[in-house]
């Protein structure tokens, strides 16, 4: 972790001074522990701030939404580069204005899990390989790794960084299993799928965190914020909440990149990765794609062409048999 703070911190400094980038993205330490924060870095005197530990868990590519006119570096871990490669498909981001620090990832750890796990508060944590030290007023703990990581770090087929300037470590080997997401709520008959959706998204209180930690939601206005016409209700009843959880999936089918970046964000523990993970397997199998390792790849969903529904419409309108 020390050595990979070191490279992101030289390569950070070699952008800044040499004018190839005008800032930085990456992570500074957080003001508790178990928490780093995204940070903007524009000066090289300032690099040594940034940070890479087991809890930079924020996808980054969200971040380069808010600067598109500026030339910029960014650390970027499997699901960052994915986002990004996403983005890039969707005409959202410019290749040639960022320099990608890739860092190979060995799953970020789930700080509430970690919380949980000890008798009181943590005053001081350190994830040193595949082990947590976590010690406290009273008491000092080592925990397993793995076993709390986020649930979309132990699902991730993509710990590397699939595109990248420079990498700062060593690829890791990809353990993920996307099912490990999935495979629980398919399990479960239609009746009992349709109960734990609804009391899911039923505790939600509409913060609309997960919309604003998502690299994938960039829409300059929301559906749920749309006013006319106004395509959704915007109570906290248990249909408004249906619906916002069920239009939010349906926008992210093959476009997520199951970063999980939603879920962390979300005050009430809302389980929300299962969904789109579920609709992205249907495309991976429909239309034989997978978000976030081509540029060039336009999503499925995507292709739709206003010419094609012209014609279609004119037909319709001469009275022809709808094909
Ligand atoms: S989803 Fe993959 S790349 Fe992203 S933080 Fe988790 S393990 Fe790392
Ligand atoms: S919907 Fe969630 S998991 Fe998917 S890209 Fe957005 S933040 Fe990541
Ligand atoms: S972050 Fe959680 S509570 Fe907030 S809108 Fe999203 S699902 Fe609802």
């Amino acid at each position: 972790m020390a050595d990979i703070t070191r490279r992101i911190q030289s390569e950070a400094r070699r952008l800044l001074e040499s004018g190839e980038v005008e800032a930085v993205i990456g992570f500074e330490k957080g003001s508790l522990p178990l928490r780093a924060r995204p940070t903007f870095i524009r000066r090289p005197e300032d690099v040594e701030t940034l940070v890479w530990n087991g809890f930079c868990e924020n996808n980054l590519a969200r971040y380069l939404l808010k600067v598109r006119d500026q030339r910029v570096g960014i650390v970027a871990k499997g699901c960052d580069t994915r986002a990004i490669v996403a983005l890039m498909a969707e005409r959202q981001v410019d290749r040639d204005r960022i320099f990608i620090i890739g860092v190979p990832c060995n799953g970020m750890v789930d700080s509430r899990q970690v919380a949980k796990a000890v008798p009181g508060e943590i005053t001081e944590v350190e994830v040193k390989g595949q082990r947590i030290f976590a010690r406290g007023k009273d008491f000092e703990m080592i925990l397993p790794r793995r076993k709390y990581l986020h649930s979309s770090c132990q699902a991730c087929e993509y710990p590397n960084p699939v595109i990248y300037d420079v990498l700062v470590a060593k690829p890791v080997e990809s353990k993920g299993d996307l099912s490990i997401l999935t495979d629980q709520f398919e399990s479960l008959s239609h009746e009992e799928r349709w109960t734990y959706f609804a009391s899911e998204s039923e505790r939600c209180i509409r913060c609309y965190a997960c919309r604003e930690a998502c690299p994938m939601c960039y829409c300059n206005e929301c559906f749920v914020d749309h006013t006319m016409p106004r395509w959704s209700e915007t109570g906290v009843t248990p249909s408004g909440l249906q619906f916002w959880h069920i239009v939010r999936a349906y926008h992210q089918t093959g476009r997520c990149v199951t970063c999980g970046a939603c879920e962390r964000a979300c005050p009430m523990g809302i389980k929300l990765v299962y969904l789109m993970a579920r609709l992205n397997e249907d495309v991976r199998e429909l239309f034989e794609f997978e978000t976030g390792l081509n540029p060039e790849a336009v999503p499925p969903l995507a292709t739709f062409q206003s010419d094609k529904e012209r014609e279609i419409a004119t037909q319709i309108e001469a009275g022809a048999p709808k094909t």
